[in-house]
């Protein structure tokens, strides 16, 4: 059977997770949360099926979580001013950042992936015939604007960009945007921003979205995930926006993709994002840092710098151990007990980096119990 693309036939989070259960190790790889969701949402999704949310939703999404979605947009700490034409749901980021590719790139066209990156992207553009062209992001997962001009081709059609960053935890800064939007100025390049922890960011952060940006906005898709917002991973609903122009493409692949997205999540969504708090999650997520934070100061690892958001933090091993990050994670899965993911996973050349991602989007107990497995190791 043809190999469509260069992705592993495992995903590092099935590996690491699968190897997890194996070991009997605390799963600090794959990021979803292991506490209990808001009970809101679960009686949300309870009245959906009563209220007969059972059929086909339309194809762009329920008209009130779109509805929903606009006010909830209008009232970040930063708005973003969208409309309808602007909103697609969909299954998920990860179906998001595929079809906004399938809706733009032809065969043979290059799209710039700046590394560390998620590992669902280059799989992605090969699926739909494209090049990935990799820049790596500086030792302190900043952008290299000198190496991302030069990248440039007359091939390039696309350019993915992704903050909060996930493995790092890093934000781009107004200044960033600003740079990326002279870069690409004059040129047709469309912007794909991965942009599922909005909503996660600690200390004096602030989220900015390609789409506040007032010339990307006309060529980006901006990407979200209620998996990580309302910490559901397992619910898979996302929505995507872009100009009246770009959504038109979009829907024109997504329609003949999935066509819709679960009515019943829709609903419970749409529903729950009336009461919904941001900042409480917020405050929810950066305690968890911080308390992840303080309990590993003892352990030899080494702290480059705190995760400005996100679910991740990452940490130097190189004063433990010399193994490739790698080998070093299934060491420490087998040995102490705790899985985590090796940051080469990150990496198309999967060099190993000295350095393994913690995820913290877990109970205190949990993280507790990590700490304690280490403490017996390291
Ligand atoms: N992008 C990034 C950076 C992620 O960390 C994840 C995992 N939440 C996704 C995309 C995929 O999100 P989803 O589960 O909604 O497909
Ligand atoms: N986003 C999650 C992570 O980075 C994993 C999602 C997945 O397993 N594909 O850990």
């Amino acid at each position: 059977l043809p190999k469509k693309h260069s992705g592993s036939d495992n995903t590092i989070f099935s590996e690491m997770t699968a190897l997890a259960q194996k070991q009997e190790a605390v799963n600090l790889s794959q990021g979803f949360p292991d506490y209990e969701i808001d009970d809101r949402l679960k009686k949300l999704l309870c009245e959906a099926a009563e209220k007969n949310f059972n059929q086909y939703a339309p194809m762009s999404g329920n008209p009130l979580l779109i509805e929903n979605l606009i006010e909830f947009n209008n009232k970040r700490t930063i708005p973003i001013s969208v409309s309808k034409e602007n909103i697609t749901i969909s299954p998920g980021a990860t179906y998001g950042i595929y079809t906004a590719l399938a809706s733009v790139i032809s065969f043979g066209d290059e799209v710039i992936v700046l590394e560390p990156n998620y590992d669902s992207y280059v799989p992605a553009i090969e699926m739909n015939g494209g090049k990935p062209i990799f820049v790596s992001l500086n030792d302190d997962f900043k952008v290299n604007f000198e190496a991302l001009k030069k990248a440039i081709t007359e091939k390039t059609k696309a350019i993915i960009i992704n903050s909060p960053h996930n493995p790092s935890g890093k934000i781009w800064k107004k200044e960033d945007f600003n740079q990326l939007s002279d870069l690409v100025e004059n040129t047709e390049i469309i912007i794909i921003s991965d942009e599922v922890y909005d909503i996660l960011t600690y200390d004096q952060n602030e989220f900015y979205s390609a789409f506040h940006h007032p010339k990307l906005r006309e060529r980006c898709f901006s990407i979200f995930s209620f998996g990580k917002m309302f910490h559901i991973t397992g619910w898979k609903v996302g929505y995507v926006l872009a100009s009246p122009e770009l959504s038109q493409a979009y829907r024109r692949v997504h329609q003949y993709l999935a066509f819709s997205v679960n009515a019943l999540a829709q609903y419970a969504l749409a529903k729950y994002l009336e009461v919904f708090e941001p900042k409480e999650n917020q405050k929810i997520m950066q305690q968890k840092r911080d308390f992840f934070l303080n309990e590993i100061q003892d352990l030899p690892f080494t702290l480059n710098e705190k995760a400005e958001a996100g679910y991740f933090q990452i940490l130097s091993f190189k004063n433990i151990s010399e193994l490739s990050d790698k080998d070093f994670a299934v060491w420490l899965t087998e040995k102490a007990k705790v899985a985590t993911i090796p940051v080469s996973a990150f990496y198309h050349d999967q060099k190993s980096t000295g350095n393994v991602r913690f995820c913290f989007a877990k109970k205190e107990e949990t993280i507790l119990k990590a700490v304690e497995n280490l403490r017996r190791y390291l």
